[in-house]
Formats: structure tokens, sequence, C-alpha cells
């Protein structure tokens, strides 16, 4: 075992080691460079085992913003609190071909009911949906949730990032949805909490560690206490095979074929199931919005480890 590990941990760096030899082009939001994280050339990669065994590579202690990786966080604890009856009547289950964040992804569905929670409109009604009297209760009881699942307490949002960050898109997509009733209440009860989680910030580890919460059907890695419904998880697993890598799902799923999400920060969260988390940053993205080192990196420890949930 421990020959393997140190393998394991050879191998990652051997890959973190030429990807980092490699200039990416690729774009960034401007609220990144706003804030100066607009290093490009940061790769970083955790992979936690569902005992809670940790190897890491590069950047992996660098923080970052969730951005949309906090997508699947918010609908876990939606789930959890409402039950997946209640969720799925807000937000449907299908994949789009839209960008995250088009309203014409509302307007071909249901009543402007939105057709995915991993998209922005499917993400806002999700953590809308979280219990709370008020919009600050539903994001206190978010943050102690993503906290727990880390393992971590000392995580924060970065008010900085949370005030760079472009906002009237979400808020369009707020207003069109409670003009169709699949939301109400007023934007700081129902929308701030979902603009607030995607400047959560955290490390490497911190989400591989929420990986391996994932792929330990729920259960915490260290203690085995359950923090999430096992049935919830599937929902999760399959959400993010499906929709996770944004127009870029498809091609991920049969290149890497994993259960992933990622978010324009460069994050990528990644699970196998009953295996391993992963989390991974490398902030230059492709055009579908996804990091292009983190998927290369994916690619590279699927293909080695055969780690496809088909293979
Ligand atoms: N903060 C971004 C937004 O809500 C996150 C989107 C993303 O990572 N795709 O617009």
């Amino acid at each position: 075992m421990e020959h393997r590990d140190e393998a394991l941990t050879e191998y990652l760096e051997h890959v973190v080691e030429e990807e980092l030899q490699v200039h990416h082009e690729g774009s960034m939001p401007s609220y990144m460079e706003q804030i100066g994280k607009a290093d490009k050339d940061l790769v970083g990669v955790a992979v936690m085992d569902v005992n809670g065994e940790c190897r890491q590579a590069g950047n992996a202690q660098e923080a970052f913003p969730l951005e949309s990786t906090s997508k699947v966080l918010s609908l876990a604890l939606a789930l959890e609190d409402c039950g997946a009856e209640a969720v799925f009547q807000s937000v449907g289950k299908e994949p789009t071909g839209e960008p995250y964040h088009a309203i014409a992804a509302l307007q071909e569905g249901d009543r402007g009911v939105p057709p995915n929670p991993m998209i922005n409109a499917g993400a806002i009604v999700a953590t809308s949906m979280i219990h709370g009297r008020d919009g600050d209760e539903r994001f206190a009881r978010l943050l102690h949730f993503i906290r727990t699942l880390a393992n971590d307490l000392e995580l924060a949002f970065n008010q900085a990032m949370f005030e760079a960050e472009e906002k009237d898109l979400n808020r369009a997509l707020f207003y069109y949805m409670r003009s169709h009733q699949v939301i109400e209440g007023s934007e700081d009860d129902h929308l701030v909490p979902y603009l607030k989680q995607t400047s959560i910030e955290m490390n490497c580890v911190d989400l591989a560690r929420i990986g391996a919460v994932l792929a330990n059907q729920g259960r915490d890695p260290d203690s085995g206490e359950p923090l999430i419904r096992p049935e919830n998880v599937r929902i999760l697993l399959t959400l993010m095979f499906t929709t996770g890598m944004y127009g870029g799902s498809g091609e991920f799923a049969v290149d890497v074929g994993i259960p992933a999400k990622s978010g324009l920060s460069g994050a990528i969260l990644a699970v196998v199931p009953g295996r391993m988390g992963l989390g991974l940053i490398g902030p230059a993205l492709n055009e579908r919005g996804n990091s292009i080192a983190g998927v290369r990196i994916l690619k590279r420890l699927s293909t080695r480890w055969g780690l496809g949930v088909f293979s």
C-alpha cells in the first residue's frame, strides 16, 4: 500500500510539473483580475481517498474562490433541507447546450423553470430553497455546511471578490424567474446568498475532502459521520456527470468519465465514487469555461488509474 501511495504522489507531482511548463493562454473572468487573483500559471491538485488519506502537488494550498463548484454544495443542502421532490418542482434535471448564465435556457424551459441546478438560474433556485429566516441565515447555514464537509472552520467568503463579481446577469435571471413565480421573496433573502457562495474561498485540499465525502456516500472520511444522505449523493453525482462541465459535459464524460463540477475561477471538484475526491485549480479557461490545466490533468489521471465510472 505504501509503495502504491508513493507511486501515486510521484505521478501527481510529475503530471503537475509537466503542466507547469505549459503556459495556457485561456481566459479569466475580469473580477479575478480586479482583486489580483489573475495568475494563469497556477496549477494545483489534491486527491483524498475515502479513508481521508491526502496526496497533493503544485499550488494545492493556494486559496481560490469556489465560483460554480459551489453549486453542488448549495444543491446538496437544499436537498437535505427540502427533499428531492420539492427541489425538482422548481428546477429541472436536463442538460442544456446554453451557457451557464443564459436567459434563453429559461425561455426554453417550462414556465421559467431552469433546466438544471448546475447553471446559474438553477443554482439560484436551489440556494433560495435552503432553510433560513432570511438571506443571512440561509448563507450562514450554507457556510457552516461547507466548513463541515471540508473540515475547515476557517473557511470564509471573500468580500472583495463578492463586491467585484458581475451581478447584473444573475439579477436578470432572478427577476425573470420571480415574474414566473419559480422563485419568491426579496433579492437580499433569495439571491444574495447565491452571489456570496460563489466567493467562498478554499484550496485544493479542502475541495478534495469535500469530494471524498461525496465519494464516501456522504460520510465524513475521518469520523464516518453521515453528512449528506446517500440518496442525495446519488443525485448530486448524476447531475455533476451529465451537466457539471457546462457545454463541455459530454466531451468530459467521454474523455475523463467521472462526475465533476467546474467554476470560472479554474476550480474543479471531481469524484471517483467509492474511491476518492479530487480538487484542482488552474485559472486559464477554455472556450467552455472549464480549467484547461484541470481538464488535462484529470484526463491523464483517469487514463493512468482507470478512474472512469465505466472503465
Ligand atoms: N460568480 C459567477 C456567477 O454567478 C459564477 C459562475 C461560474 O463559475 N460559472 O456568475
